[in-house]
């Protein structure tokens, strides 16, 4: 198992295709390092550091049905000694006034996803975990404050590869969702299982099947600037300590002796 570096205790995964370098706004990489998991390895993980010693570690990642099992990232991360995990997500807006370029913050989601891992619990037979995994609230305020124009958005986790038909598109929107995106469910509940803080940031990529979608004008490379250049203030205010009340209420079930205290390190 990895040494956990207490001063990087953020994961910043990235569905977002950047221009090369553009990381280094987080700083260099000062390390990369492959996990072991019982669902996969997954690497190489580029830990970058700022001038402020604050370490953030970054991995791309994709919510395409080809992708790794999910399980094996959040995993990875807990062994990494992550506390926080960042998703910063591609999406597409069903809201009529989201369009192309839009940086959204992910404030409450609806879980759609029929083909992918919900739990680490499957096999165990546990029953009684009545869990709501919500958005970390000390995340989700840093990234309100380093994105003021960003609304806080409801997300619809559905499986890909395919887009949605137009009627879909109504019918989510019905439901109350703002944006449809493949990688923050079931992200959201085995981070939550892992006790972990986890929050989503969102780059409007595409309006639905139900809209008008005009040809790309350079909004793409103007939102995804947008969010590149508000991470490196948002990491600095994560360096005050979790006043969040995550931990104590995601460790509830372990606390209640339902779980093994490390059965993450036991996996
Ligand atoms: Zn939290």
């Amino acid at each position: 198992m990895p040494t956990p570096l207490p001063d990087a205790d953020l994961l910043l995964l990235l569905a977002v295709a950047l221009p090369p370098r553009a990381l280094d706004i987080l700083g260099p990489v000062v390390d990369e390092r492959f996990v072991e998991t019982s669902y996969g390895r997954v690497g190489p993980l580029a830990l970058r550091r700022a001038a402020n010693g604050r370490g953030v570690w970054v991995q791309p990642y994709s919510g395409l049905p080809s992708r790794t099992d999910p399980r094996s990232m959040l995993l990875a991360a807990r062994k990494l000694g992550v506390q926080r995990v960042l998703n910063w997500d591609t999406v597409i807006a069903l809201n009529p006034l989201l369009s192309r370029g839009h940086a959204v913050i992910i404030s409450d989601y609806i879980d759609f996803v029929r083909h992918q891992p919900h739990t680490f619990f499957e096999s165990e037979g546990i029953t009684g975990i009545h869990q709501s995994p919500s958005f970390c609230p000390q995340m989700g305020q840093a990234l309100s404050l380093a994105l003021p124009m960003a609304p806080g958005c409801v997300y619809v986790g559905v499986d890909g590869p395919r887009r949605e038909s137009a009627p879909e598109a109504r019918m989510f929107r019905q439901w109350g969702g703002d944006l449809l995106g493949l990688n923050l469910v079931p992200e959201i509940g085995l981070a939550g299982e892992l006790e972990l803080c986890y929050a989503g940031v969102a780059t409007v990529t595409d309006v639905s099947a139900d809209r008008f979608s005009a040809p790309p004008q350079g909004e793409m490379r103007y939102g995804l600037e947008l969010v590149l250049e508000a991470l490196p203030r948002f990491v600095e205010m994560l360096a005050a300590p979790a006043t969040c009340g995550c931990a104590e209420r995601l460790s509830a079930p372990r606390k209640r002796g339902l779980l093994a205290n490390d059965w993450w390190a036991q996996e």
